[in-house]
């Protein structure tokens, strides 16, 4: 028998998990008792026979629930990165029971009591800043989740919120299943012209899946614009698949009409139990943004500069559509939503000149990561990085890196997970494993994932310059983490608001394009030799391209969400056709749907209706603004200079949530957010 390693802090340099020595059948114990035992805490707390003090309540809070943070960050952490049947089970077993303990703890009305008299009293307590920001942030946690409702009231928010799971279930479940049924069958190779061998191979293994003996089946992406419509040649195919893309949701087994009714009336009704207008009021007030207003003047300021590009793009585009007309002898069309993507693929291909192969060569991954991120993450903040091969990771591609502040003091350590694999996610995110906190001695351990197509054996990996971009982002985040010097664990780095997190991330991308970095990192794997200008200069500029139809359909989503959630229950329970609704909010903003759609229709918008993003999908461009902006500043000040590095890191990085965003935010800028610097740098 050996002992669970995650019921103890390990021993290991930085509190790294010890991930040789877990195992799965250690989760379910560890949770059980990570979960009694912060119960236990707080029933401590209490208990407490003497008055509530910042130290015996909210410090103690503090340290509660130390074994559940452990195994919740590598289980969680493990799902995503290197998961497997067992966990997954498991995990849908877990998920209910972590809500209950979090309701347990946040509507126990004796624990509310005791954070609620300190927080009545914080000024007077003598407290340093970043304490009394912490009683803030725990008595508003409270608050949000109804602490202070009466017995009926809770009663009555936990039904809701029962109803509430129960319906973005049912949604996801839909758009899953619509997504499914929604693949489009094709019955002669001939339809599939543009595609590539491979891509064909793959159509015909997925109808073969299906049954579909001697046809081929495209299946369909989450969002509205489908990728290979920039590949299909087939307009008659291009409108079919578009169709069934913007058809999900909307009828049949699979309609997700009336559940977001009853949503948004649940959401509204919610609301206005805890004491808000509606909806997008109660969520943006805890985010940077504050205010459903403060969402609408940004979305509302970006719009006209967006559309003004597509339109001149669509111009484009028509001249494409009629001259391929004339080439190929087929009479010209008005170009539809369908035909954008095709065209803009020939016009890029006409305007920039140059293909993958190209440039792959360029970037290979472990000299962007040495000479491109971390060079330039030592120029800006003084930085350095030691590699520790002999530390345990959970996969053999993980590679451990230990970090050193400028003075040469051990900072984090840092796990680089970039290839693709079955047991992996998709897509590119940041986590920590360890979280800063100096009340309990703890020092970060980021981990930073990507997936990329993982080489033969002694192959380089070469990247796009997409994905050099994103090994730039997810720095960010890391960064944000490890950069962390905060005392209290909830006001840790990365804790901050959605429209807050994304900043640091969106800034650290424009080192990618920095010319002296990028001089540095772009070199031919093999000779060494830099790439030539044309070409450098080539990638740059393609970097804007398209950024009309990309920019737009991601305001009509945002759009979309904040009308949807700024509706009272009595409002939104009068709207019978979402597609109507969602056509009067475009048209109110002059966006044309039929030329740029929505990048999601109401019917399959899984962020909002199912995932954590309602009234709040416009947190991603918010982000971005404080991140071009904050790049506008570095440029102004010398670009890559520690002394600028020092000014963010001191203003924005190391402070978490020990300040409120928007004022660390304009602490750094010297001013509020402006949108111009974004609307440059997409080229709008
Ligand atoms: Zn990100």
């Amino acid at each position: 028998m050996h002992a669970n390693p995650l019921l103890q802090a390990s021993t290991l340099p930085y509190q790294l998990p010890p991930f040789d020595r877990v195992y799965d059948q250690h989760y379910r114990e560890a949770f059980a008792e990570g979960m009694a035992a912060q119960l236990r805490e707080v029933k401590a707390i209490t208990a407490l026979e003497t008055g509530a003090t910042f130290e015996n309540t909210i410090v103690a809070l503090e340290r509660s629930g130390q074994i559940l943070d452990r195994v919740g960050a590598v289980f969680f952490n493990l799902i995503a990165s290197n998961t497997n049947e067992a966990m997954q089970q498991y995990e849908s077993e877990l998920a209910p029971q972590l809500a209950a303990h979090e309701d347990a703890i946040l509507l126990d009305s004796r624990l509310f009591a005791q954070v609620s008299a300190l927080y009545e009293q914080r000024l007077a307590l003598g407290l340093e800043p970043e304490a009394i920001q912490l009683l803030e942030r725990y008595h508003t946690q409270f608050v949000r989740a109804g602490a202070r409702l009466n017995d009926d009231e809770k009663a009555r928010l936990k039904a809701i919120n029962g109803q509430i799971s129960s319906l973005t279930t049912r949604f996801r479940q839909n758009v899953l299943k619509a997504t499914s049924d929604g693949a489009v069958a094709v019955d002669s190779v001939e339809e599939l012209a543009g595609l590539t061998e491979e891509q064909i191979g793959a159509a015909a293994g997925a109808a073969a899946a299906r049954g579909l003996v001697g046809k081929w089946l495209i299946t369909l992406q989450n969002t509205t614009t489908q990728p290979l419509l920039a590949q299909l040649s087939n307009r008659a195919l291009r409108e079919r698949l578009f169709r069934a893309s913007t058809a999900r949701g909307g009828a049949g087994n699979t309609n997700n009409t009336q559940i977001v009714q009853q949503l948004v009336v649940l959401r509204a009704q919610r609301a206005a139990l805890l004491g808000y207008r509606n909806h997008a009021t109660y969520q943006l007030e805890d985010e940077s943004a504050g205010s459903p207003a403060a969402v609408e003047r940004i979305l509302t300021d970006l719009v006209p500069a967006a559309l003004a590009r597509a339109r001149e793009d669509a111009r484009d585009l028509q001249q494409l559509v009629e001259a391929h007309a004339r080439e190929e002898g087929f009479a010209p069309f008005r170009l539809a939503a369908w035909d954008w993507p095709f065209y803009a693929e020939r016009l890029r291909r006409a305007r920039f000149d140059f293909d993958r192969a190209e440039v792959a060569p360029y970037f290979e991954l472990s000299r962007v990561l040495r000479d491109g991120v971390f060079y330039a993450a030592h120029e800006l903040y003084g930085l350095t990085f030691k590699e520790r091969p002999e530390l345990p990771v959970y996969h053999p591609d993980v590679r451990v890196f230990e970090v050193f502040d400028l003075d040469g003091t051990p900072l984090a350590l840092f796990l680089a997970d970039y290839f693709a694999r079955d047991s992996k996610q998709g897509g590119a995110w940041m986590n920590n494993f360890v979280r800063q906190a100096r009340l309990l001695g703890l020092k970060p351990v980021v981990a930073n994932n990507l997936n990329v197509p993982k080489p033969q054996s002694g192959q380089p990996a070469l990247l796009t310059f997409e994905e050099v971009t994103t090994l730039f982002h997810e720095f960010g985040h890391a960064l944000h983490g490890m950069l962390s010097n905060v005392r209290y664990p909830l006001l840790q780095g990365t804790n901050v608001p959605r429209d807050f997190v994304e900043f640091p991330s969106q800034f650290n991308e424009m080192w990618a394009r920095d010319p002296k970095v990028l001089g540095n990192f772009a070199r031919h794997h093999r000779t060494g030799e830099p790439m030539p200008q044309a070409l450098l200069s080539k990638v740059l500029a393609a970097q804007t391209f398209d950024q009309g139809y990309a920019t737009t359909e991601y305001l009509a989503a945002a759009l979309i969400d904040q009308a949807w959630h700024e509706l009272g229950a009595d409002e939104a329970a009068q709207i019978a056709d979402p597609a109507r609704f969602e056509a009067k909010v475009l048209e109110s903003h002059g966006i044309d749907p039929a030329l740029v759609p929505p990048r999601y229709h109401t019917g399959y918008f899984a962020h909002v209706f199912s995932g954590g993003y309602s009234a709040g999908y416009y947190a991603y461009i918010w982000s971005e603004v404080l991140a071009r902006d904050a790049g506008e500043w570095f440029i102004a000040h010398g670009g890559l200079r520690r002394a600028n590095g020092a000014n963010l890191r001191s203003k924005v990085l190391s402070r978490g949530r020990s300040l409120d965003p928007q004022a660390m935010f304009i602490d750094f800028y010297g001013g509020p957010p402006k949108v111009a610097p974004l609307v440059a740098y997409r080229g709008l």
